[in-house]
This record gives C-alpha cells, sequence and structure tokens, in this order.
C-alpha cells in the first residue's frame, strides 16, 4: 500500500508559505475520505489525486495542450493529448508554468486501523508517556494508582473531585505523564488481543515481603510480548519483613535484569501505603519517557484507542478515548467499531470540558450512538457525512463476516464434534454495566478452559441484555451471563421462546463458581459400567472358520449385538471382550431378550464351556 501523504504535512505547499500558525485548528490535512478523484488548481498549488492526461492538465492549469507537450517534447519526451502523465511529468510541468503541486492520495478510511500514517518528523511533538500498573494480586497496584493519583489531586489547581474515567494524567516539573487506572494484566492482555497497544512503560510492583509471584511473571511475559520498557517498584518497603534484595534476585531468574545487575530495567523501592518513594517512581517514568523520544503529530485527525465505555443512565454510551495521534476537536465526529457520533461533550477526569485533546489525553466522550468496545480503536472525522458513511461500510462488512462465520462453523459440526468427543465448547455472551468488567469477565471465563472444555466468549460488551442477543445465544447454543445488568420482560420472554439460558449475577465470583459448575456437568461424566443381561451358555458348536458358537439362553436383561461380554465361569472372570456375532436361530440378531435362546461367539475367544455365564454390559456416563 502507498503510504497516504495526505494525512501528513509532506509534500504540501501551503507549510512553505507560511500558513502554519494555529496548527491545532489548521486540519487542513485531514483526512476526507473523499471518493473522487481530483485536478485542481488551489491558491498557485496544483492539487491532484492521481495521475492525468495532457489535456486534463491543460485544463487544471490553464496552459494550453500545445505549450505543454511542447515543453514536454523539449525534455525529450513525445507525449499526445490523451497521454496520462505520470507523478514526475506533472510536477516538471507545474514548476515550467510557475504553479507549485501537491498530490493528495484518496484513502479509504474505512479500516483506519490498518492504515499506515507517516508522519513528517517536523510535525511530531513530544507527547507524555502511557503508563500501566502490573503486578501480583495484593501486591500494591491499587494503593500506588490510589497514591499517585491522590498526590496529583492535591496538586491540581482544579482540585476537582476526579471520577473514574479509566485513566489520568499527571503533571510533574512541567510534563504530564498518563495513567491508565485499570490494573492488572487482564486489561492490558485484553487490550492486546483487539491489537492496541497503548501502553508506554509498564510498572511491575512487587512486594518487598513476597516476592516474584505467579502474576508477577504473567505480568512479565505480557510487558515483553508487547515489547514495553519496564520500571519495577518494589514496594511495602515499609513492611518489617521487606526484603528488596530476594525480589532483584528473583527477577533475575525471569530475565529482568535491574540496571544494578547491569542491565536495563530500572528499579525503586518505594511504600505505596506511606506514599514513599512515589517522586523517584515518576522521576524514573519520566526519564524512561525522554529516552523513548515518545512523539506524535498533533496536528492530524485524532486516531486512539477506547479505554472503558459504558451506558450511562442519563448520558447514554459514555466512553473514556485514549488519543494517541492527532488532536481530537470537541466538535468532531467519531467512528469506532460499527457506531459513529458527534461528540456532545468532551472533559477530562475532573469533568472540566475540553475543546482539544492533544495526543496521550485521556477524555470522557458522550455522543456516540453506541457503547463500544474496549480496547477498540476510533478515528475522528471533520463531517457527519464521511464518519456515517465510514460507519454504515464497517457495518455492512461485519455483518456480511458475522454471516458467513456462522454457516462456516454449524452447529451440527459442533455437535458432532462434541459428540465425537473431540471438543466440548461453552458459548457464552457476556453483558455487565461497564465494558471494563464484561472483558475481565471474559478474561476470567475463559481462562476456566480445560483440556475437555473449552469456554468461548462470543460476546463480552457493556449495556442490557437485548433481544439480539438472545438470538446470538440462542443460534449458538450460548449461555448468557448479565454481570449487574437485568432484561426486562420482553428479552426475558424471548430468552424462554427461545430456550436460552439466563444467568443474572451481582458478584464476579459467584458468577465464575456457577460457570464452573455448569463446565463439571459438561465434562465428559466418568464412565461407569451398566449390565445389560445375562446369558448361561448350555450347547457348543464348533464351525470351521467361525470358531465355537455358544448356544445360550438368555436369563436375565437383554444382550445386545456388538456388546462388551465378560465371560464368568465359578462367578470368576475369565476373559473379557465383544460380541463378534449374535444370532437367534440362523438369523443375525439386534439383540436377544430374557427367556429367549441365542447363539453367539466372542472376538478373539474359542475357549467358552457349557456353564459359563456371559454377562453383556456397556459403559454410561455416570450421573
Ligand atoms: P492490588 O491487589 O495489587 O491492587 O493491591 P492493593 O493495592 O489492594 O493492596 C493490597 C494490600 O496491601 C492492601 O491491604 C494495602 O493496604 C496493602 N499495601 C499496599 N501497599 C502497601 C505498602 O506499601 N505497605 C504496606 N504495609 N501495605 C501495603
Amino acid at each position: 500500500m502507498k503510504k497516504p501523504t495526505y494525512f501528513s504535512k509532506k509534500n504540501n505547499a501551503n507549510r512553505d508559505k507560511g500558513n502554519t500558525q494555529n496548527r491545532v485548528s489548521n486540519f487542513s490535512d485531514r483526512p476526507r475520505g473523499k471518493k473522487q478523484d481530483y485536478a485542481k488548481v488551489n491558491g498557485g498549488v496544483f492539487v491532484y489525486s492521481k495521475p492525468i492526461s495532457v489535456g486534463e492538465l491543460s485544463k487544471a492549469i490553464n496552459v494550453p495542450t500545445p505549450a505543454i507537450i511542447k515543453f514536454l517534447f523539449m525534455q525529450g519526451k513525445a507525449v499526445t493529448i490523451n497521454q496520462i502523465l505520470d507523478d514526475e511529468m506533472i510536477g516538471t510541468v507545474c514548476l515550467e508554468f510557475g504553479y507549485d503541486f501537491k498530490k493528495e492520495e484518496i484513502v479509504d478510511a474505512t479500516h483506519f486501523e490498518n492504515l499506515e500514517i507517516e508522519d513528517d518528523p517536523k510535525d511530531l511533538v513530544e507527547r507524555p508517556a502511557v503508563v500501566t500498573v502490573m503486578g501480583h494480586v495484593d501486591h500494591g497496584k491499587t494503593t500506588l494508582i490510589d497514591a499517585i493519583r491522590s498526590s496529583h489531586i492535591v496538586d491540581t489547581e482544579a482540585g476537582g473531585i476526579s471520577q473514574a474515567i479509566g485513566a489520568y494524567q499527571k503533571e510533574i516539573h512541567g510534563k504530564k505523564i498518563t495513567f491508565i487506572d485499570t490494573p492488572g494484566h487482564a486489561a492490558f492482555a485484553e487490550m492486546r488481543a483487539r491489537g492496541a497497544s497503548v501502553t508506554d512503560i509498564v510498572i511491575l510492583i512487587v512486594a518487598a515481603d513476597d516476592g516474584v509471584m505467579p502474576q508477577t511473571i504473567e505480568a512479565i511475559g505480557h510487558a515483553k510480548a508487547a515489547g514495553v520498557p519496564m520500571i519495577v517498584a518494589i514496594n511495602k518497603m515499609d513492611k518489617p519483613g521487606a526484603n528488596p534484595r530476594r525480589v532483584k534476585e528473583e527477577l533475575l531468574q525471569h530475565e529482568v535484569v535491574l540496571e544494578e545487575y547491569g542491565g536495563d530495567v530500572m528499579s525503586v523501592e518505594i511504600s505505596a501505603k506511606k506514599k514513599e518513594g512515589i517522586d523517584d517512581l515518576l522521576d524514573m517514568v519520566l526519564l524512561k519517557a525522554e529516552m523513548l523520544e515518545l512523539k506524535a503529530n498533533p496536528n492530524r485527525f485524532a486516531m486512539g484507542t477506547v479505554l472503558e465505555a459504558n451506558l450511562d443512565k442519563g448520558e447514554g454510551p459514555k466512553a473514556t478515548l485514549l488519543v494517541q495521534n492527532g488532536t481530537l476537536q470537541s466538535t468532531d465526529y467519531v467512528v469506532v467499531g460499527e457506531i459513529y457520533g458527534k461528540i456532545r461533550r468532551m472533559s477530562n477526569e475532573f469533568r472540566q470540558v475540553l475543546k482539544v485533546a492533544t495526543p496521550s489525553t485521556p477524555v470522557s466522550v458522550i455522543g456516540l450512538s453506541g457503547v463500544p468496545n474496549a480496547g477498540d480503536r476510533f478515528m475522528a472525522f471533520p463531517t457527519e457525512k464521511e464518519a456515517r458513511e465510514i460507519a454504515e461500510k464497517r457495518a455492512l462488512e461485519k455483518k456480511a463476516q458475522t454471516q458467513a462465520g456462522s454457516a462456516a462453523m454449524s452447529l451440527n459440526d459442533l455437535n458432532n464434534l462434541i459428540n465425537a468427543g473431540k471438543i466440548t465448547d461453552i458459548n457464552c455472551v457476556v453483558k455487565a454495566d461497564t465494558d471494563g468488567s464484561a472483558q475481565a469477565l471474559k478474561a476470567s471465563l475463559e481462562k476456566l478452559s480445560n483440556d475437555k472444555v473449552r469456554v468461548k466468549v462470543l460476546l463480552a460488551q457493556a449495556g442490557a441484555i437485548s433481544e439480539s442477543d438472545i438470538l446470538l445465544a440462542s443460534a449458538s447454543h450460548a449461555i448468557i451471563f448479565g454481570f449487574n445488568v437485568r432484561p426486562d420482560a420482553r428479552v426475558r420472554a424471548k430468552a424462554e421462546e427461545e430456550h436460552v439460558e439466563l444467568r443474572l449475577h451481582r458478584i464476579i465470583y459467584e458468577l465464575l463458581d456457577e460457570m464452573e459448575d455448569a463446565m463439571k456437568g459438561m465434562v465428559k461424566a466418568e464412565l461407569v459400567e451398566k449390565v445389560t443381561g445375562q446369558a448361561e451358555v448350555r450347547h457348543l458348536y464348533k464351525v470351521s472358520k467361525v470358531g465355537t458358537i455358544a448356544g445360550s439362553y438368555v436369563t436375565s436383561g437383554v444382550i445386545k449385538s456388538g456388546s462388551k461380554v465378560r465371560v464368568l465361569r465359578d462367578g470368576v472372570i475369565v476373559y473379557e471382550g465383544a460380541l463378534a456375532s449374535l444370532k437367534r436361530f440362523k438369523d443375525d440378531a439386534k439383540e436377544v431378550k430374557e427367556g429367549y435362546e441365542c447363539g453367539f461367539t466372542i472376538e478373539n475367544f474359542n475357549d467358552i464351556k457349557e456353564g459359563d455365564i456371559v454377562e453383556g454390559y456397556e459403559m454410561v456416563e455416570k450421573e
């Protein structure tokens, strides 16, 4: 794919004309999502979107065709009026006749997640680092986040009460740092799973009295997999049992080499509870950020990631967006997933209304037409038309994909596979009050998977349980888990009609326990033996080629063709195997019931004797 120069200041003649003041509001390079090609003169600059013919160029720059042909001929290039000129020829012609030129490629922004945008280095300015705190449970993530945040609230001029919007900024020494609020690697992993990388630096918190624990190791793994540098915060230094040396050595075992061991990982000893060492930690973050040379171009349309989203009773869908590049304006239209909307209000964590949000700024926005997913990428557009068109196109594509997907995995296939014991899937739909809890539940539920049963969360979203959720669940034999949401009567009725199970919870652990129980039910039950019947051998017939046929009388139950059997002689098992054939008189029989005579042979066993008891049995699932 060609680099969309369209997005950047590259080739932009305007810049050379000194038109660069007020860059934040000058969005001349914002993507327009135009679909029609164009070639026109604009303020002395010939602007075009694709190579054009001599005739077209002549019209656009108002120079007679013969003059252009003659000029090109003098350059050693013989062209005709209808010939399409390449970019180089267009450029030389423009310069010759006194025009600057600029090619703007028309970029299809439908899949803006995949756009490779190259900013002119001149447009790049420093941006705040985005930091996530990770570590083992109880090692002090929340306490540290609170410690940083509360010092921030004291610092802030606004002095307002901060509101959980999933992220916040802290300013120290005149530089900002953006903290992502949701602690733990589940959120981090979930974002990454969605292809979003928002974090520049991970603060790995390890309790000095506990050392490296399983989730510490997981967090290290996540940070390494994402290629995000870590800063180690050794916490709880106030505790008597604090042993930072042990922590450092344990980290070394997991290839986290601290500076004092010759590595490049900075570490600091802190007490989150006593708010000691926090400033040193923040200084380190700033230092690391400087080393990373984090930059962005504020002078173009905003792109970024949804950190959190929920349905606010009064205000409707509410999302925390992290602007990662460009500048988001409070007048923009935003597309995320298949939804779009005009920003109705954009605010920071102090509920202060913002007009613009520059790179690395987290903002809370209302105005979207639906609740997006955490981890989804968003892009801002200047007009409703563009935003709507792109959102609609994306919705259509998604629909087509979903349809193709459901056709590809039919329920029959799935059931066959399950029956064959190849896979056992439990499909779930998760609806929760916030997207954060939905994603956390999704991760926890899927973690319950074991080698026999796989838990698949088809959808994890903020919002009430809807009729379309019921349909999705019905089509995919899924259970719906509602967390802090309740279906209305209509949805309940629909669920009953579709035989969809609704499980409503307010406590995460209860929900997970219930799932675990459900899984126990679905895990292939232990097989137990069930005797179907017994037969007594009364006469033996030796038949060459066939072997010994046992003429028998069914004394109880039923003997089934192909059945597993064991041969008992005086109450002792002398052989276990399966019936090779079962006949009633001369005919093959499917089964022979109590009180009837039959003849059978046993696979690989000819040593049967008169008076033997042959017991038929099958393996059934234990209740
Ligand atoms: P999280 O699970 O990682 O978010 O851990 P929390 O922040 O909830 O902390 C777990 C427990 O450790 C809480 O009881 C905290 O008060 C305590 N704690 C956190 N930081 C410190 C610290 O620096 N010193 C001491 N003594 N206790 C701490």
